[in-house]
């Protein structure tokens, strides 16, 4: 089968021939239906030392497809069955894992637990080892392709978001800044779970417009205007909740001062930007937080929300041969929503 492989850091993924994998015992072997391409995997590839990842591995963290056989002493899952896949994997037992909150497993380190696509083989080839009925979420009727997203690029605003609905009280205002993968979800899961005004902002046109088709009550640019503009229209409060999906540190200069008095400052975008917390700096009582990915509950939730149509990721769908031209893509800022690579066509 194909796979796209991440052989060397500072190094773009290749094209490699390999073996259709086993499912050992516990293991449930998933024919792809659609991976999803996040700008995380930019950063793995530029970053020296690969951000710390074994090499080689499959790209690819965001998937969907269906059951294609199972290991022995698998049970509760049949051929066949459409399944997205929970890639956050912990190690099942700790206290965070019990909880369902397996994105905070304390015991990775100690395990040598690697997730798929980020340390060990992901969702960019035909098939994939899914190591544990456990991270398997039945798709139901949600379209098998399209839904690849909903398990990152909608589930990490989703984490972020609920941490801070106590906050997003009618009248409330929440800013997202960097309408891509990300950031065009959180508008929509905004908009589909708070009375919040949304207030998006992004650098390119094509991407406030996106904001907009996602539910945006105001979408601007990114640039120093944003936070005057912010203030007037918030009453000069400022906003209850700001979510940085680009984490610059321009983005970060910007998100500090837009934030109200009580409000949180969540950075989701890994663009080593850093918060100067203090007297002076960030507004009195700010909550600055760096959430990762989302809960295995959560991903059920979300799965549910797209289901009764409240969101709905936008894909653009490239097949799997075609991931080089899509990282290039991404990279240039040229992909307006979602990329999918699909396996089968
Ligand atoms: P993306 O490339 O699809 O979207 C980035 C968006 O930011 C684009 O619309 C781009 O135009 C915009 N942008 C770039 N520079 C900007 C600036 N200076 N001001 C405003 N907007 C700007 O990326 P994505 O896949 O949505 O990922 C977003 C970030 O989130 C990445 O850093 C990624 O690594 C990170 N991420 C974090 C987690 C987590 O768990 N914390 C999970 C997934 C992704
Ligand atoms: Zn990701
Ligand atoms: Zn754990």
């Amino acid at each position: 089968m194909r796979a796209i492989q991440l052989h060397r850091a500072e190094s773009l993924p290749e094209i490699r021939e390999v073996a259709v994998p086993e499912p050992e015992a516990g293991q449930v072997l998933v024919k792809v239906a659609g991976a999803g391409v996040c700008h995380s995997d930019l950063h793995i590839m530029e970053t020296p030392g690969a951000m710390g990842r074994p090499l080689p591995f499959t790209l690819g963290h965001e998937c969907t497809g269906w059951v294609a056989a199972m290991g022995p002493g698998v049970t509760g899952l049949s051929a066949g069955e459409p399944v997205a896949v929970y890639a956050a994997w912990g190690c099942g037992l700790c206290r965070h894992c019990a909880q369902g909150r397996e994105n905070y497993c304390t015991r990775l380190d100690e395990l040598g637990i690697e997730q798929p696509g980020l340390g060990r083989d992901g969702a960019m080839a035909d098939y994939m080892i899914v190591d544990s009925p456990r991270h398997l979420v039945p798709l139901g009727d949600l379209d098998p392709v399209d839904s690849a997203p909903l398990t990152d690029a909608a589930l990490t605003p989703y984490h972020a978001i609920k941490r801070s609905l106590g906050k997003l009280w009618a009248g409330s205002t929440a800013v997202v800044i960097g309408v891509g993968g990300l950031g065009h979800m959180a508008v929509q899961i905004l908009r589909a779970i708070t009375p919040a005004q949304v207030i998006a902002l992004d650098i390119a046109e094509e991407k406030l417009e996106l904001a907009k088709a996602s539910g945006a009550h105001l979408a601007m640019r990114a640039d120093p205007g944003a936070v005057e503009e912010i203030r007037a229209v918030t009453g000069g409060l400022g906003a209850q909740l700001v979510l940085d999906f680009v984490g610059a540190s321009t983005t970060v200069e910007l998100a500090v001062p837009l934030c109200a008095i009580d409000g949180d400052l969540t950075l989701i975008g890994i663009g080593a930007g850093v918060v100067p917390v203090g007297f002076g700096t960030t507004n009195y009582a700010v909550n600055v937080a760096t959430p990762y990915w989302g809960t295995r509950p959560e991903l059920i939730e979300v799965l549910d929300l797209a289901r009764r149509g409240a969101i709905k990721v936008r894909v653009e769908r490239f097949p799997l041969g075609e991931a080089l031209h899509v990282y290039d893509l991404l990279g240039r800022g040229k992909i307006n929503g979602r990329a999918v690579l699909v396996p089968g066509g």
